[in-house]
């Protein structure tokens, strides 16, 4: 079985469901036309068929592994990782006057996206760099944007993050990396850093490090933490990769999947960088780099759950056994329950997909009208698209195995390097319990304003399309009022602890039930009776009514959570 990049589907989303179209009606995306779309979607696509999905298995096969301090990948890396550079994919929406083709974050999500469903391990480079670029547009000098961007965009060299240490994970302010000013504009950077993924290898000339650290005196916490550039050569005057820096990568992580990808633990040794923002505005800085990629690991894990559907799918028609009481092919995917499970990882894939992409329109629209309602929106989607996503690609490649029976279990069919694969996608940038934190805290901060506003757009919509569709619009309608109701709860909670118990069912339940609206947008928008009419219809009766457990859960607060002891739990 071979990946199939879900190019229409794509497409139909951004052109008739996520309103794409908004988006090109402003001066900065104008240029973004419906045929350039298109073209667009085409060409990743191909290229996510032909070229990277091919070295998929090779990653997960060949770990990499560090030859004589060097990092060396699997077979072909190299030659997938030259074809996205070249075919300018990792520029995508990087701004023109640094050399990028400034796209809506709306179509590199799509592309990345289906080059994650291709290749998660491979993928994580141009998402790392895109990220990187766009917090130096926003936060660096002049001068470093002139030296660094270039070869950013051109993806000859690629970005990482580095927050994590290991005292400091989910508490970044723990962190106790040094920067030390030199005196010339410089700094000299001291600490260890794991997990750091793409630390090094050998796809890229050169590797520049976004690091977190911070300086003598400052003060403890967040608010102490300054963010540095610091590349793994030092760039010449002429811009290429000069001498080399101090720092090395001291191992790489054996973990249970995206083998493919080098998880580095770092040591800077006095390595020199250059401040990105200003002294003490690491975080702030940083998160323009975050807030990217946690769209990104978003569509990371949509990108899997769809190529676990392929495969899937592909096993289902093919696998003969038992007698299929329809009428059809003969095989397991005419059984009812594989059907089931075949529709789920369908519907939940694509209702996460039009999340993913209804966050992004929301940070163009807000990019690129300055509007502070689109901003907000796009701060309180980014969590879900995190999250939910994330969450939909763990669920459905395990659904994935189940379709497979016992070839599921197997390493060779690939269904089980989805499960691998994906699982830290919960976990990395930001663990999905800490994006539902965010979600119940400083997203809820404007006393729920974002959300009573989206509630009330699903509500507008779904009481529109009653004529229509009576039962969808209703199912749609009652669960946005159910929400309104656990939001106006969660906003009445004095006790930060009541919120943080049900973060994450509550963050789930907005999963479910933008999902049916998007689901009911797409019903709208297709041809009566369509195939996407049919999908929408399973996910509104079948899979949105999880909302109710999701609130029950998330209205409980803190009651019972802590009513074992330790001792009692333990026993
Ligand atoms: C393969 C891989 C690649 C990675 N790539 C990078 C990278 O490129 N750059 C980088 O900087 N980091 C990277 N990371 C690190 C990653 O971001 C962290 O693992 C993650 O932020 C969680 O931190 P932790 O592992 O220390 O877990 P912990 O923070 O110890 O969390 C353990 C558990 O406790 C929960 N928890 C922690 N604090 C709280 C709280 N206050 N309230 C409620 N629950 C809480 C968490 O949700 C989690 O369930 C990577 C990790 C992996 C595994």
């Amino acid at each position: 079985m071979s990946y199939r990049a879900p190019v229409d589907d794509h497409a139909f989303l951004l052109e008739h469901v996520v309103g794409l179209e908004q988006v090109r009606a402003t001066a900065m995306f104008e240029d973004a036309t419906p045929d350039l779309t298109q073209a667009i979607l085409l060409e990743a696509g191909k290229m996510c068929e032909e070229v990277i999905a091919p070295v998929n298995r090779a990653g997960d096969l060949d770990p990499t592994h560090l030859e004589n301090g060097v990092v060396r990948t699997a077979a072909g890396y190299i030659e997938a990782y030259t074809a996205i550079a070249e075919g300018g994919w990792v520029g995508m929406n990087a701004r023109p006057e640094n050399g990028g083709m400034g796209l809506p974050i709306a179509l590199t999500t799509s592309v990345n996206e289906m080059m994650s469903g291709a290749c998660l391990a491979l993928q994580l480079v141009p998402m790392m760099s895109q990220g990187q670029i766009e917090a130096l547009e926003h936060h660096a000098s002049d001068d470093l944007k002139a030296r660094f961007l270039p070869k950013l965009i051109s993806g000859e060299w690629n970005g990482t993050m580095n927050l994590t240490e290991p005292q400091a994970g989910s508490d970044v302010g723990a962190l106790t990396t040094k920067a030390e000013d030199n005196g010339d504009g410089t700094y000299a950077i001291t600490g260890q850093k794991i997990y750091i993924s793409w630390g090094d290898s050998d796809v890229v000339q050169n590797v520049c490090h976004l690091v977190l650290a911070r300086m003598p005196g400052a003060p403890t916490g967040t608010k102490g933490i300054s963010l540095f550039l610091v590349p793994k050569r030092i760039p010449d005057d002429a811009g290429n990769p000069g001498v080399a820096n101090s720092l090395n990568v001291v191992s790489l992580e054996h973990k249970m999947g995206l083998h493919g990808s080098p998880t580095c633990v770092m040591q800077y040794s006095g390595a020199t960088g250059w401040l990105v923002g200003p002294e003490g505005g690491g975080m702030a800085a940083m998160f323009t780099m975050m807030n990217n990629a946690r769209l990104g690991v978003g569509a990371q894990g949509v990108g899997i759950a769809h190529a676990a559907y392929n495969y899937a799918l592909a096993y289902a028609v093919d696998r003969k056994q038992g007698r299929v009481a329809r009428q059809g092919g003969g095989t397991i995917v005419d059984h009812a329950d594989v059907r089931r499970m075949l529709m789920s990882m369908k519907a939940d894939s694509y209702a996460a997909r039009a999340i993913a992409l209804s966050c992004a329109i929301a940070i163009d629209m807000a990019a690129a009208t300055d509007d502070a309602t689109w901003a907000a929106r796009a701060a309180f989607l980014t969590p879900i698209a995190k999250a939910f996503g994330t969450e939909i690609g763990q669920s459905v490649a395990n659904t994935g195995i189940q379709v497979h029976g016992g070839m599921g279990f197997i390493e060779e069919t690939g269904a089980a390097q989805f499960v691998r694969d994906v699982r830290v996608t919960a976990i990395y940038e930001g663990t999905n319990g800490i994006q539902a934190m965010d979600l119940v805290g400083r997203k809820l901060m404007d006393g729920g304003e974002a959300a009573f506003a989206l509630l009330e757009e699903i509500e507008k919509q779904a009481e529109a399309s009653r004529g229509r569709f009576p039962n969808m619009a209703g199912a749609v309608w009652d669960a946005a009022e159910s929400l309104r109701e656990a939001t106006e709860w969660m906003v009445g909670q004095s006790d930060v602890d009541e919120r943080f118990a049900g973060a994450f069912p509550y963050l789930m339940a907005w999963g479910r039930v933008l999902g049916g609206h998007l689901q009911l947008t797409t019903a709208l928008a297709d041809t009566p009776g369509g195939a996407r009419e049919r999908l929408a219809r399973f996910y509104i009766k079948r899979l949105l009514p999880e909302y109710t457990g999701h609130l029950t859960h998330a209205t409980e607060g803190a009651k019972g959570l802590f009513d074992m002891s330790i001792e009692e739990l333990q026993a």
